[in-house]
């Protein structure tokens, strides 16, 4: 039995040993590459064969550029070489025998003798090839994951029949422009729509027609207002629109100009008739007529239902009617 090994010295001391160098190198999981002054391939071992798919006599001799799939890669890797002497984990892309292309990572070290004298190079190479697939296929998973949350969030907020806002979020939205509009008091048009007699579009021609006229209302509101503006559905046939920056007379017209838009919409049946409906609308601004959203926004109601007892098809600004409606409700 031989004497213990005790430190590293000792063990260097045994590699002179050809038979355990070799076991060495050749059970190395990576490639092990030696390449001559010349940057020929004098060692081919480790896990080289499998992973290039030659037998080291087939390459032996060879340009180590031979195993590097172009010319760029491998210019990359010697620049590093002479600049400073060794490299770790470069990712090149590697030619196996047939011209195979690989990911790779290669770390390599210039061997010199003891006066400074180039004597060759080492390299260590480890097939990335799965790392990469890997990372592909998570890429791929994540922007899938990404589609699939933005598409819950849409859903989250947006009514599904419209695609307009839902009435929380279009409240949380609305109230986010005025906080971010750092005035104190600044100009903010609100509007409020409910369809009349509806109940006698979906009693006269079915829920699906119903449906169909809500979304065409929507899209009408939509069409008419300006990037900024806020389009939600309260819920059933009411509809609302918070506009930034209007004062009164600004979101009356607007109203007005939706309410001719929605009595322009036109459903078509399959007997080549047409539905139609109009809509009474109730309108206010902060701050002529009130200092928080939710003032605003009860005094626009009090004005649609103003609209309603008037006659309906029309928008209510002021507060003419609103007394007599509170009596009459
Ligand atoms: P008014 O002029 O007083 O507003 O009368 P109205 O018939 O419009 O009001 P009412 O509140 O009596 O009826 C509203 C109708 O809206 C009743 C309900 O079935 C219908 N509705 C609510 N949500 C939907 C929906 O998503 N689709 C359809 N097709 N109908 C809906
Ligand atoms: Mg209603
Ligand atoms: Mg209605």
């Amino acid at each position: 039995m031989g004497r213990p090994l005790t430190g590293q010295t000792d063990f260097i001391a045994l590699l002179t040993d050809p038979d355990l160098l070799q076991l060495m190198l050749f059970a190395c999981p990576d490639g092990v590459i030696v390449t001559d002054q010349a940057g020929d391939i004098a060692l081919f071992a480790g896990a080289s064969e499998a992973m290039f798919g030659y037998e080291p006599v087939e390459v032996m001799g060879r340009s180590f550029r031979t195993l590097i799939a172009d010319a760029q890669s491998h210019r990359r890797l010697r620049d590093q070489l002479d600049r400073h002497t060794n490299v770790s984990n470069m990712e090149v892309t590697a030619a196996r025998k047939g011209g195979t292309k690989f990911s790779a990572a290669f770390s390599a070290a210039v061997m010199r003798d003891r006066y400074g004298c180039v004597l060759g190079t080492v390299y260590y190479v480890r097939d990335h090839s799965g790392v990469r697939e890997i990372e592909d296929a998570l890429r791929s998973k994540n922007a899938q994951l990404n589609h699939l949350v933005s598409k819950l969030d849409h859903l989250a907020h947006h009514d599904q029949l419209t695609g307009l806002l839902r009435r929380g979020s279009a409240m949380e939205e609305a109230e986010d422009v005025l906080l971010a509009s750092g005035l104190e008091r600044p100009n903010f048009g609100i509007a409020v729509f409910d369809l009349d007699h509806f109940k006698l579009v979906n009693d006269s021609y079915g829920h699906l027609i119903g449906d169909k006229v809500l979304t065409s209302v929507g899209a009408a509101l939509r069409k008419i207002a300006r990037q900024d503006d806020i389009i939600g559905r309260l819920g059933g046939e009411e509809f609302v629109a918070f506009l930034p920056g209007a004062d009164l007379a600004a979101v009356t017209a607007f109203a007005e100009r939706a309410r001719l838009a929605i009595e322009g919409t036109r459903i078509l049946l399959s007997d080549g008739l047409t539905v139609s409906v109009t809509t009474s609308g109730g309108v206010a601004a902060i701050p002529q007529c009130a200092d928080s959203l939710i003032d605003a926004l009860r005094i626009a109601d009090d004005r649609l239902y103003a609209a309603k007892r008037a006659g309906r098809n029309r928008i209510t600004s002021d507060d003419i009617n609103r007394d007599d409606n509170r009596s009459a409700a």
